[in-house]
């Protein structure tokens, strides 16, 4: 897509773009806000004249920056809550909105480029898990390899099995946990489905789960494993879930601001 190309250049040439330094001039504000759909976006013809887009851009109610031309729906619903003055407007507001912004112009822009999904059918999410419930299984019963739990493993063993199950720990290792492009929201969706599957079946069982305590199994090992197992269908049959595990890192960011639990 050319125009998202135009986006990374224009993200990735930052340093020698001075609007992102000065204070831009003011810009005429528009009174009702364009709502961005990211359906729409691939039918968006680009407009011709550049002054003429610099003009229609929506720019941020606090600094005034031109914001981007996709944004998260966390980000719209931030800027309806400004703009209709719904609740006090905190100063954190304004720190966080800014910050958002700033960040959505370099990491959306830079995962639509490698074709992270922006629409994702959460609902088949469930359905689609039952589908790795046997492949999951072989790895509860030690019959398949899992890249996860040699890693929890490996960690339980260098910190010792107290030391590693503590929430400190757990929450310095849960960044590279992180399912991808699913999200916090993919997180918890399929925790709980994993949940149902395995610890309420009696399926994963505190001695199965050995050195972890069995949550910490499905967060852990299961989470991700399953995490890695959507993406590698997501990307099609002739990739390998080595792949899909260096996607699910990389898209990690990107969902931070596109499928946050937040966004609800
Ligand atoms: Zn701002």
């Amino acid at each position: 897509n050319f125009h998202n190309k135009e986006n990374i250049q224009t993200s990735s040439s930052i340093s020698n773009n001075t609007q992102f330094i000065l204070p831009s001039p003011k810009k005429s504000k528009l009174t009702e806000f364009t709502k961005y759909d990211f359906d729409e976006f691939d039918g968006l013809e680009p407009l011709e004249d550049e002054l003429n887009i610099d003009q229609m851009k929506e720019t941020c109610p606090f600094c005034d920056e031109i914001l981007p031309d996709l944004m998260s729906d966390k980000m719209k619903l931030a800027l309806d809550r400004i703009n209709n003055k719904q609740g006090k407007i905190e100063e954190s507001d304004r720190i966080d909105f800014c910050h958002t912004h700033f960040a959505e112009l370099l990491i959306v822009p830079s995962g639509i480029a490698n074709k992270y999904p922006l629409n994702i059918n959460f609902d088949e999410l469930p359905h689609r898990i039952h589908r790795f419930k046997d492949d999951l299984t072989e790895i509860i019963n030690s019959n398949a390899y899992s890249y996860y739990l040699n890693l929890a493993k490996q960690v339980y063993q260098e910190v010792g099995h107290r030391k590693a199950a503590t929430p400190m720990m757990l929450m310095s290792r849960f960044e590279s946990l992180r399912p991808g492009y699913y999200g916090s929201k993919g997180a918890v969706l399929i925790a709980n489905t994993l949940i149902d599957l395995f610890i309420n079946t009696r399926i994963l069982t505190a001695v199965k789960s050995y050195p972890l305590q069995s949550i910490n199994y499905i967060q852990e090992v299961l989470v991700p494993e399953t995490a890695m197992r959507l993406i590698f269908e997501d990307i099609g049959s002739n990739s390998s879930l080595e792949t899909a595990r260096n996607i699910m890192i990389a898209s990690s960011d990107f969902s931070d601001y596109v499928h946050n639990c937040d966004n609800e």
